[in-house]
């Protein structure tokens, strides 16, 4: 489809979209699907079967129940998660997520994906995530520090910088991390505070954060677009983007996006979807959803639904939202030339598989949104030397780090032939079953 049409009924914006597609009746999978792409690249990889096994499991799963008071005086039961999934490389690291729909299986997923993506970009970390099941719009401001300052003080010491170092994803932000480092700083001793500054990443500067990390997983996918584009003899100058998902990496890659001259022309939230042939003003359009929450209301957009959304022409698709969002059906309708995995687990494999047929081309999560990790990594490092490095560093530094996995993908993909993930799966296990030959399984 080229232009939505107006005859339609005026619902897509009205009615909120349900925030998963998840049906009830038949659950998608998350976990055994990431475990698939493990099986597929070990195939690949010559991997002692214990290790695989291993792999295929989180180390540790932990469930925590904490009251919490809310506004009314009432008291309300929440419930936290926090998958530890491998520590083999270093200490687990993976972010916190808010959300209603949030559920142990998924988390399994999510916190191997931490484990692989981490293996991918060199970093020594390992692979962790994890939190609350809750509507964070739901609760007042006070409400939500007091769930996040009480959910971090039940994992007690299941964290800490040298141990377990959440940071924000869907539903989280800087002031989430905020007032997380404070709880923790509260319960160790007063010699130990400014070594403990580094039990969560993606702080506010003024905190002990580091410039560069709340647009760092942008910036990762852009490095990944244009190095795409550069490999692929495609001019971004002139080019058409659509979004799913105008949140932290959303709204950061059209912004970034924008400085290569593309265009935003479609974009959707959790409130439903919007169209633009002229192209949104991107910085306007960020700066109305940091005010009002959501896309909801933006006037210079025309609404569309889900279905006419994923019609759009374009040339480049960034899915920012939530995972299992192109299903087969989507992606027979995606008229794009690429799509960059912003969120984690955006395509199902039989989204994946449709997108092969149609040639259209797949950066994948595990390196396109690997800048937030990364950058999270240099702000951990700061925090333990007690150093503060300027903007130009950590930009260097990420596009190096970003483009440096990438030929490493590359690489793998074209000496065994095998698609983009599942490359960078095999890239992280060789790093991963090559720990585990040197060191052994204990005892
Ligand atoms: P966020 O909370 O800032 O934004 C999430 C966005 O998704 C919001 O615009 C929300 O309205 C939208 N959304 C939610 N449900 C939706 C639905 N059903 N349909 C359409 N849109 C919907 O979260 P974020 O940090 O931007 O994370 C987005 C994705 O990127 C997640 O998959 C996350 O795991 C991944 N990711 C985030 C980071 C990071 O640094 N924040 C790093 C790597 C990967």
């Amino acid at each position: 489809m080229n232009a939505p049409s107006s005859q339609r009924a005026p619902d897509a914006n009205d009615r909120p979209v349900p925030s998963t597609r998840v049906s009830t009746v038949e659950r998608y999978d998350f976990h055994r699907v990431i475990q698939s792409y493990l099986d597929d690249a070990a195939r690949l990889v010559n991997v002692p079967d214990h290790v695989r096994v291993i792999l295929r499991e989180p180390k540790n799963e932990l469930i925590v129940h904490f009251p919490v008071r809310m506004d009314s005086g009432e008291y309300r039961l929440f419930k936290g998660y926090r998958i530890q999934h491998s520590n083999i490389l270093g200490p687990y690291k993976g972010g916190m997520r808010y959300h209603e729909h949030a559920s142990l299986d998924d988390f399994k997923a999510l916190g191997a994906m931490m484990t692989w993506k981490c293996a991918l970009m060199n970093l020594p970390f390992g692979g962790a995530k994890g939190g609350i099941k809750f509507d964070p719009r739901s609760v007042s401001r006070d409400e939500l520090s007091r769930i996040t300052r009480r959910f971090f003080h039940a994992l007690g010491s299941n964290i800490g910088p040298d141990y377990d170092v959440p940071a924000p994803d869907v539903g989280t932000n800087a002031q989430t991390m905020a007032w997380a480092m404070d709880t923790y700083l509260n319960t160790v001793g007063m010699v130990k505070k400014e070594a403990a500054m580094g039990v969560v990443t993606g702080k506010p500067v003024s905190s002990g954060g580091t410039v560069g990390r709340e647009t760092a997983t942008g910036q990762g996918v852009v490095h990944c677009i244009a190095e795409w584009a550069r490999r692929s003899r495609f001019k971004l100058e002139g080019k058409k983007l659509i979004v799913q998902g105008f949140g932290n990496v959303g709204s950061n890659t059209a912004v970034l996006l924008a400085a290569h001259g593309v265009s935003l022309v479609a974009v959707g939230d959790h409130t439903g979807y919007l169209y633009n042939p002229e192209g949104f003003n991107v910085h306007r359009l960020k700066q109305y959803v940091a005010q009002n929450g959501s896309i909801a209301g933006y006037a210079n957009g025309q609404k569309i639904n889900r279905d006419e959304f994923f019609t759009v022409q374009a040339d480049i698709f960034v899915p920012a939202a939530l995972e299992n969002q192109i299903g087969a059906s989507e992606a027979e309708a995606l008229q794009v030339k690429l799509v960059a995995e912003g969120a984690n687990g955006p395509c199902s494999p039989e989204g994946e598989a449709v997108l092969a047929r149609r040639g259209i081309e797949l950066l994948p999560d595990v390196l396109a949104n690997a800048g937030g990790v990364t950058v999270s990594y240099y702000e951990w490092v700061q925090n333990r030397r007690s150093e503060i490095w300027g903007i130009e560093e950590v930009e260097e530094r990420l596009e190096k780090a970003m483009l440096d996995a990438y030929e490493r993908m590359t690489q793998f993909a074209t000496t065994h032939k095998c698609p983009n993930r599942i490359a960078c799966y095999g890239v992280a296990l060789q790093r991963l079953v090559q720990v585990y030959l040197d060191r052994e399984i204990f005892p």
